[in-house]
């Protein structure tokens, strides 16, 4: 009798002694509703100069500011430009991603982007002659790198669209850390990071919208200590004179949207940098492209829906995916099955 009501008392102590103070903070940041919230002592002023961090990166990385690297390294007529470290990493990851993907991830492609103005509020189709005028002007192997240097031929013009949330993220986490909060969820528009596990104990819950019918979720991911980032083609888009939808993520072998089979990749891993690199990079890589980028490089895991609404995960997300909608499903392993 004694020890059934001691169990009845334990769960009342544990969420008694898990009451941590909650902070939360609203930022509109990079062009996207950013959502911070944490927990612990430290977690208000933790989150005050994670804010901060995000107001001056957004600083560093715009392409239209003309504070910023990005607009110093667009405009310097072909000559070195210094840059921070932070846009040194990511430059360095984009030439990584960028040559393992054959260039699927190419973030030169700013001249394209702006021929069909993705740029700006209003989009259109561009002529065949500004796209291949715009297409001359990408190659993501003619950025180099040198020190604290970047050097782009004059006329290129480069954009962190594809990794500068990925790499916020991977940031203020840090800032999290280092302040002693062990407890956070991080949501930078659809990309999510997590620090540690709910204060319950219990794994954060993220899930991954589903394309068709955005206000619904594919499934639901158990996590801890992640990153769950997502692109996909239901974004960012506009319907064109000919009734068709073009979206963001481009293929700079063409220069139009990319359209390989995928409607959403989402990529779960410890580095959001990584992670965003990858969530753009394999939707421009298409169904198959993606599924034999991750069995020959591996080290994240994903999920794929295809345009003809199946979803695909990989083995590795097994104990962590609870599928929530009616989409056929098919684990991916690492050996190909045909
Ligand atoms: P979101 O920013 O909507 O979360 P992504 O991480 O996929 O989605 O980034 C899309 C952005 O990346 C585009 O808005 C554009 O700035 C840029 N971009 C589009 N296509 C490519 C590509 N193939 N390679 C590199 N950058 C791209
Ligand atoms: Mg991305």
């Amino acid at each position: 009798m004694r020890a059934a009501y001691a169990l009845l008392l334990l769960p009342l102590l544990l969420s008694g002694c898990s009451r941590e103070e909650e902070a939360v903070r609203d930022i509109f940041a990079m062009d996207t509703y950013m959502y911070l919230k944490a927990y612990g002592d430290h977690a208000d002023t933790a989150l005050g100069t994670a804010a901060e961090r995000i107001l001056s990166l957004e600083e560093l990385f715009s392409v239209t500011s003309e504070n910023s690297d990005t607009w110093a390294i667009n405009h310097a007529g072909g000559e070195p430009v210094q840059v921070s470290q932070d846009t040194m990493t990511l430059l360095q990851t984009a030439k990584e991603i960028g040559t393992k993907t054959d260039g699927a991830l190419d973030v030169t492609l700013y001249p394209v982007l702006s021929a069909w103005g993705f740029t700006t509020d209003t989009q259109q189709i561009p002529t065949p002659e500004t796209l291949a005028a715009a297409l001359e002007l990408v190659d993501f192997r003619e950025i180099t790198l040198e020190g604290d240097c970047v050097q782009l031929p004059d006329g290129m013009q480069l954009d962190f669209g594809a990794l500068a949330k990925g790499y916020t993220s991977d940031c203020v986490t840090g800032i999290l850390r280092e302040n002693g909060v062990e407890s956070a969820l991080v949501n930078l528009g659809g990309n999510v990071h997590a620090i540690g596990s709910k204060p319950d104990g219990t794994a954060w819950r993220v899930g991954v919208q589903d394309p068709f019918s955005p206000s619904e979720q594919v499934c639901i991911l158990e996590i801890e200590d992640t990153a769950v980032i997502t692109s996909g083609n239901y974004e960012r888009y506009f319907t064109g004179e000919d009734g068709q939808n073009y979206w963001h993520i481009l293929d700079a072998k063409d220069g139009f949207p990319a359209d390989n089979g995928l409607v959403s990749v989402t990529i779960v891993g410890e580095e959001g940098l990584l992670c965003d690199a990858l969530s753009t990079a394999l939707f421009v890589l298409g169904t198959e492209g993606a599924m034999d980028y991750w069995r020959t490089e591996g080290g994240f895991e994903m999920i794929l829906v295809t345009e003809d609404a199946k979803l695909y995960y990989t083995e590795g997300l097994a104990d962590t995916i609870r599928l929530t909608g009616t989409m056929p499903a098919e684990v991916l392993t690492h050996d190909k099955a045909d």
